[in-house]
């Protein structure tokens, strides 16, 4: 049985930070879904099929050799009932401070009482990226910040054409 599991999130947009977890998680199970969240709180920057586009480009462009092994769907509802349909019962989350650990510790205990075969595993995050967030990125692309080191270069290229005052770090 191949070892499987699912990273579930906004990733709006992928960030370095969410793309190294990917690739470290690649070295501890064999499949990995990247489950793009399609019901966000907020209106999200990038629609749900762009997103699942940046996330196997970046794949693409930084190791190609881990593209076959890589899911990238999409969900609505609630994550147990998604994680039941695909019949895999592992969760990948990043971790990068205590801030996020609050939040993930309620999300895993929730998810657990709502579906006992329920499991999250954390990975630590490097640190060149504990401080990047999808938020952060947007609000400062949006200004006008140069992004370049916090995305993969195809997000930076979706970033600029949304963004135009991106183009004068290209
Ligand atoms: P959500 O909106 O579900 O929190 P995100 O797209 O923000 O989704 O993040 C998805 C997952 O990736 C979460 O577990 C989050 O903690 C993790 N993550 C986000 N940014 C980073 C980062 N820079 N380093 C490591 N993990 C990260």
């Amino acid at each position: 049985m191949p070892r499987r599991a699912i990273y579930p999130g906004s990733f709006d947009p992928l960030t370095n930070g969410h793309l190294s977890i990917i690739h470290r998680a690649l070295r501890l199970v064999d499949e990995l879904v990247v489950a793009v969240v399609g019901n966000p709180k907020k209106a999200p920057l990038f629609p749900v099929d762009e997103r699942k586009a940046l996330i196997r480009g970046a794949i693409e462009a930084s190791a190609p050799e881990l593209a076959s092994r890589v899911e990238i769907d999409h969900f609505e509802g609630l994550l147990v009932d998604y994680r039941a349909k695909k019949g895999i019962p592992t969760i990948l989350r990043g971790l990068r401070a205590v801030s996020d650990f609050e939040y993930e510790f309620q999300m895993a205990n929730m998810n657990r009482k709502l579906d006992a075969e329920f499991d999250t595993i954390f990975m630590m995050t490097g640190e060149d990226y504990y401080f990047i967030s999808s938020q952060l990125v947007r609000e400062v692309a949006a200004l006008g910040g140069d992004v370049r080191g916090l995305v993969p270069p195809n997000v930076f290229a979706a970033l600029a054409a949304r963004f135009p005052l991106l183009l004068r770090h290209k």
